[in-house]
């Protein structure tokens, strides 16, 4: 396993946000963590990425306590793609998406060739090369979102973290970046990236090797698309009744409100 959790519960004040969680996630598994908002998604993920503590309960990333690790060696492993970071506004597009090189470097040490070809190769795959020489205050939610995905893949971590990757991004470039990262996550899996991601039902459903469907904090159901997005599930957890139909070409659950 590349992460465990075992027992692992968090508070904020005395609001159990996050309830006795044991599971793993192996090499190269893409996984989609679904829920209603407020159900520790996003809890869960920033546990995951360090930025929060366990109240109780322990995380291993590669068999290490997770908060035993040096910020260092945890941006080595993982990547982590937030929902609505504070970012700076004067900062290019191409420095911020080298920023993802910085673990790798020693102290005073430049950036190398390598370097640069590897975040130009993220600026291409993410298509925001043409925002290259602009700077952060001055582009769009969504292409903000490619951008800080480019630094993620830039980083080059066994471990990706994505929250909600495509919330801000019309049609055409959510399929584009949900085929991005399955090109990642596929060209790399030998190396076993493993990608943990918060997504709506439906690019869950089409995407995903497996899906973690939260309640609570807790995890109500944990399998397969077709095992997981089921009437029953959503009828018990969202409350609402839904129409399931098979997708036409992928062959995967589609979710009719
Ligand atoms: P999800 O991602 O599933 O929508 P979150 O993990 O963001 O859920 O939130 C889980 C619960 O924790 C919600 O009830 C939310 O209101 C609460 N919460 C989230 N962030 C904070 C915070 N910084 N302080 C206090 N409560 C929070």
């Amino acid at each position: 396993m590349v992460i465990n959790l075992h027992n692992v519960s968090f508070k904020y004040g005395n609001m159990n946000v996050i309830q006795e969680i044991t599971t793993g996630f192996k090499p190269g598994e893409l996984v989609s963590l679904v829920g209603p908002n407020g159900a520790g998604k996003t809890t869960l993920l920033k546990l995951l990425s360090g930025t929060l503590k366990p109240s109780s309960g322990e995380i291993y990333i590669y068999d290490q306590l997770s908060y035993d690790l040096t910020p260092k060696n945890r941006a080595i492993w993982v990547s982590m793609v937030p929902q609505n970071p504070k970012l700076p506004d004067e900062i290019s597009i191409s420095d911020f998406v080298m920023l993802g090189r910085n673990p790798h470097l020693g102290l005073l040490q430049w950036e190398s060739k390598e370097d640069f070809n590897i975040a130009r190769e993220s600026i291409f795959l993410t298509e925001i090369d043409y925002l290259s020489k602009r700077k952060l205050g001055e582009i769009s939610g969504g292409e903000k979102q490619r951008a800080m995905l480019a630094l993620a893949i830039t980083q080059q971590s066994p471990i990706m973290l994505l929250d909600e990757p495509t919330s801000n991004l019309d049609i055409s470039h959510q399929m584009k970046v949900m085929k991005i990262i399955k090109k990642i996550h596929e060209q790399k899996s030998e190396f076993g990236v493993t990608v943990l991601a918060i997504h709506d039902l439906n690019i869950a459903a089409q995407f995903s090797d497996r899906i973690l469907l939260f309640s609570k904090g807790s995890i109500a159901a944990d399998g397969t698309p077709k095992e997981v997005l089921t009437k029953n599930n959503i009828k018990s957890i969202y409350g609402s009744e839904v129409t399931i139909i098979t997708h036409p070409e992928h062959g995967t659950p589609v979710i009719l409100p």
